[in-house]
């Protein structure tokens, strides 16, 4: 009985936050070339030279690589020079020789091709937390959370939880993580929580007006964002339009403030029941 009623929790869960991020995903995520392929050799490459570097200036290299090197083979018998040569002017070449090493290890360790489990794609270099579990996900299909510091902070601020050292290696997130992840569409999910947290939840100025998941984000829910969103000058003409309207029609005074009063209830309501509703996702998982 317990089961069933933690179950459909958790299928509430689902509902709520999950497919609306699947859902966005499908309808705004950005398209990057390694997003439109299942070959395992591609994403690691482009996993490795992703690692704290933006998207689009890897497209070109990335795209480089796949080409001259289509094979683990064939980049791991490149020259460790020529690679740095192309990859000095952006700055990346230090990954000249983690792609390298990290063929060489596929080589001569799994017979050539990427490995499917989590522990042995942490044993390659240039794989840390983060894009080991990424090639998981996006090579294999693995139900396994991908975590960055911008994913972080969204699920920090949906469920209202204090930070616990870096993003990808939280426990607590990574159990939230996992536990929202729909079994048929890992792959939706992570890069749909990536492009969320890059399009809206920005580290300043999230705007949670616009964010798809804002109606049961904690952090949108206790109006933190939107107060910060109301330009004070239009606030205080406001409130020189009510004194005018209140000078003229007193009886208005005590209308306004039952109103008022009505209103603050409500929002009070409104954002009680929002935290409770994020608290209760929260303990579902
Ligand atoms: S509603 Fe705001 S704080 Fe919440 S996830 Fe969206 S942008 Fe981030």
């Amino acid at each position: 009985m317990i089961e069933l009623a933690r179950l459909s929790r958790k299928k509430a869960a689902l509902d709520c936050f999950s497919q609306p991020v699947i859902q966005w995903f499908a309808n705004n995520g950005r398209d990057f070339p390694w997003r439109n392929t299942k070959n395992s050799y591609h994403i690691f490459l482009a996993e490795i030279l992703l690692r704290q570097t933006q998207a689009e200036r890897v497209v070109g290299p990335y795209l480089r690589l796949i080409e001259r090197y289509p094979t683990s083979e064939a980049l791991s018998r490149a020259s460790v020079g020529n690679l740095r040569k192309w990859f000095r002017p952006l700055g990346l070449v230090r990954r000249a020789d983690q792609l390298i090493s990290g063929t060489k290890l596929i080589m001569s360790k799994h017979g050539g091709l990427i490995p499917r489990s989590l522990d042995a794609l942490l044993t390659l270099p240039g794989l840390g937390e983060y894009s080991a579990r990424a090639v998981a996900c996006l090579a294999f299909g693995a139900k396994v959370p991908m975590i960055d510091e911008s994913s972080g902070r969204l699920l920090r601020r949906v469920f209202n939880l204090e930070p616990r050292g870096p993003a990808y290696c939280d426990r607590q997130l990574l159990e939230i993580a996992e536990a929202l992840i729909p079994a048929e569409n890992a792959r939706g999910f992570n890069l749909g929580l990536l492009d969320i947290a890059s399009a809206y939840c920005h580290h300043n100025t999230p705007n949670c007006l616009d964010c798809p998941i804002g109606k049961i984000c904690s952090y949108s829910l206790n109006c933190t964002s939107v107060a910060e969103k109301t330009p004070s000058k239009l606030q205080s003409s406001r409130r020189s339009a009510r004194i005018n309207v209140f000078k003229q029609h007193p009886r208005a005074l005590h209308k306004s403030s039952q109103e008022r009063d009505t209103r603050l209830n409500l929002l009070h309501l409104e954002t009680e029941f929002r935290n409770t509703y994020a608290r209760f996702l929260f303990t579902i998982l």
